[in-house]
């Protein structure tokens, strides 16, 4: 993984400050069901935002700013967030660059933004925390649909990475639901129709783990299937 640091001017407040950015990471593994890329990309993820250390504007690329996100950056609850000791800090940064895109009104970001969140509590085994992020992406995720916004590249796909986020919220029955209706879909690609299946294992084993691609079927060879557990 190659990173580079480079000085940006905040977008937001003007401040000059330094950041790493990734430059170059390989995806050696497949990703996660919910997306999440495998090593060694997965491993940037504190790259991903920045936080203007001076007024705290969060964002991929902060040296730009929508013109309605200045009031959001200087509101209470803006900063209530950035400080929140319930979630690790770099959770925080998504979860403010999150409210920033639903002010916007990009929903569908907004609800990827939260997903990151999760993955950074995941990665500090701040469980409770996660489960208020992928809360927050559902939320975001379902508001945006209400708007006309898609936030995956078919229904079918959408309805996996639901199915996925709720089984690791522990809610089983959604994901069954939502695997159900995923699967429903015409012409389903295959590797899909294999995701779903391996979705559809971890959810009968009650699994709130990470669903990896690399357990699929297809790639562990031809005549393997996803572990049952016995009845
Ligand atoms: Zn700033």
């Amino acid at each position: 993984m190659q990173m580079q640091s480079s000085l940006v001017c905040c977008g937001n407040c003007g401040a000059e400050s330094r950041f790493p950015f990734l430059l170059h990471a390989e995806e050696l593994e497949p990703p996660d069901l919910d997306t999440r890329p495998g090593e060694e990309l997965r491993l940037s993820i504190g790259s991903w935002v920045a936080r203007c250390p001076f007024c705290g504007y969060c964002a991929g690329d902060i040296s730009s700013i929508h013109e309605l996100a200045g009031p959001v950056v200087d509101s209470e609850g803006y900063h209530r967030q950035l400080q929140d000791s319930r979630f690790p800090d770099k959770a925080n940064d998504f979860v403010c660059h999150a409210l920033i895109l639903e002010r916007t009104g990009q929903y569908a970001d907004a609800g990827w933004t939260m997903l990151h969140a999760a993955w950074v509590c995941d990665d500090h085994g701040r469980l409770d925390a996660a489960d208020l992020c992928r809360q927050g992406a559902l939320r975001a995720w379902t508001v945006g649909k209400a708007h006309g916004q898609a936030f995956h590249e078919s229904h079918a796909s959408e309805f996996l990475i639901v199915s996925d986020v709720h089984r690791r919220l522990g809610e089983f029955e959604h994901a069954l639901t939502a695997c159900n209706e995923g699967c429903e879909a015409e012409n389903l690609p295959e590797l899909l129709d294999h995701c779903f299946r391996l979705e559809r294992s971890l959810i009968s084993r009650k699994e709130k783990g990470r669903g990896s691609m690399r357990d699929l079927a297809i790639y562990r060879g031809a005549n393997a299937s996803p572990r049952e557990e016995p009845q």
